[in-house]
């Protein structure tokens, strides 16, 4: 039997009319679990009240709270439900006794900030199920919503701000707590994104954008026979549309290609979601809840077409940290020492390249040179440190194996200086380091030399 799982992002939710179009797709459909990102900008509001609060102002604190709860209950009333609804109510009393908490205790740790973050995706779950209920009834169809707490499932650890799911356990949780208890003839599940629980019972946020990954999850547990991911871009492009007008939507891509694009900077999907959807090969489809007539993307394990070249990516502000020393030269352990190092400072590392007496490596974002990590890399190597790199990606297939390549791809940018390149790790990937200021113009070239 198919089982869909579906999950709406902020924008897909910005109001009634939103949720209420969201609703109408989740029942043409017939999605079975139903995943919601709070409404669009409250995360956004919700870390701004967390940061006033630690600071103490009460006044603004005040101002913030009742913004947020303004801008629900005008979706509220929009949807038809009364003013005093209890489940919104209990939930803004909540933001405001945590706000007052964190006021207090002047703590807006990641910890205590991922309570009140939760509370975007708790909140806007209780207006998406009312706008499920009208449209199950508009549609006849008569099945019971249920609104789920998406902690009892996504099992996490304890790393908050972004934690890590711990996937056995939510296939255990997703079987006992939701297959067991809803018959998918009957029920409806409206679930939240982004957040979970720790082992040791405590809320956790999955990282910024996490409610794809949450979906994904959620599709794993349950075996999902697709799962759809409905956003405000009618699916994944070529490159990013407004770095280059020529851009155009891609119909299907793989697993492979589709998470090398996201962990190297494509926006539209979280770059986890792929990993969960890959281990159980559940098809992920990626569309426009504005525009669900729109074909959208496919992203799954085979498809028809493998060109050589699907898409590119550009990453923004990226360090390049080059380690040099001479006693790197013919000995071993040297790599294993500095990598420990990046790993102790829980810091990834995306690209490398190495020579005898040196290796340069890329980071995501900017590191200090005053930084701890530095410090703690010194003692191994002279450390030198560049900030304000863009990464530029082709991705497709076939990369490293195909003669001639690198001469194209370098023709097409001549004039731009390439600092660091890595080619031949991936079948999928190919990518260099640029100076901010060309990563735009690159990305141009190379769409007209390979993709238009
Ligand atoms: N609401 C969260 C965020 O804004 C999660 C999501 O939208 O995916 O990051
Ligand atoms: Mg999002």
């Amino acid at each position: 039997m198919s089982l869909v799982v579906s999950k709406f992002g902020g924008t897909s939710m910005g109001n009634a009319e939103c949720m209420l179009r969201s609703a109408e797709i989740s029942v043409q459909q017939k999605s079975f679990l139903i995943c919601v990102s709070a409404t669009s900008g409250t995360t956004n509001q919700l870390i701004s009240l967390g940061q006033t609060a630690e600071k103490g102002d009460s006044n603004q604190v005040q101002m913030l709270a009742a913004e947020l709860i303004a801008k629900h209950q005008t979706i509220a009333k929009d949807l038809g439900l009364p003013q005093d609804h209890a489940p919104l109510i209990q939930l803004f009393e909540e933001m405001l006794s945590i706000a007052k908490g964190m006021q207090l205790l002047k703590d807006c740790s990641p910890r205590a900030l991922d309570i009140l973050l939760s509370l975007g995706e708790r909140t806007s779950s209780v207006l998406f199920a009312q706008a499920m209920k009208t449209q199950l009834a508009k549609a006849n169809v008569k099945k019971e919503v249920v609104l789920f707490d998406a902690r009892d499932v996504i099992a996490t650890d304890d790393q908050f701000g972004s934690a890590r799911p711990q996937i056995a356990k939510i296939a255990e949780l997703a079987q006992s707590q939701i297959l067991s208890k809803y018959p998918q003839d009957k029920y409806v599940i409206v679930t939240q994104g982004y957040i979970g629980r720790s082992l040791s019972g405590n809320s956790t946020t999955l990282g910024r954008g996490g409610s794809d990954y949450s979906a994904a999850l959620f599709a794993e547990g349950l075996n999902a026979s697709t799962l759809e991911i409905w956003t405000d871009v009618t699916g994944i492009a070529t490159t990013d549309p407004r770095i280059c007008k020529e851009a155009k939507f891609i119909d299907e891509i793989s697993f492979k290609e589709a998470s090398e694009m996201a962990i190297f900077g494509a926006k539209v999907l979280h770059p986890a979601t792929v990993e969960p959807a890959m281990r159980k090969n559940i098809p992920v489809f990626v569309g426009s809840s504005f525009d669900p007539a729109k074909k959208g993307t496919w992203v799954k394990k085979e498809v028809t077409q493998a060109p050589l070249m699907r898409a590119l990516a550009l990453r923004k502000n990226q360090t390049l940290v080059t380690l040099s020393t001479p006693e790197m030269l013919q000995t071993h352990g040297f790599l294993f020492k500095i990598f420990k190092v990046f790993n102790d400072h829980k810091i990834s590392i995306d690209a490398i390249t190495t020579s005898e007496i040196s290796v340069s490596v890329t980071i995501d974002g900017e590191i200090k040179s005053q930084s701890q990590l530095v410090q703690d890399l010194k003692q191994f190597a002279d450390v030198q440190i560049e900030n304000g790199y863009s990464l530029v990606s082709l991705i497709g297939n076939n990369i490293n194996h195909t003669a001639g390549l690198a001469k194209k791809i370098f023709t097409a940018i001549e004039d731009i200086n390439v600092r660091m390149i890595c080619l031949g790790a991936s079948k999928h990937n190919f990518c260099f380091l640029v100076d901010a200021a060309n990563g735009e113009k690159a990305i141009q070239k190379l769409h007209t030399e390979f993709i238009h």
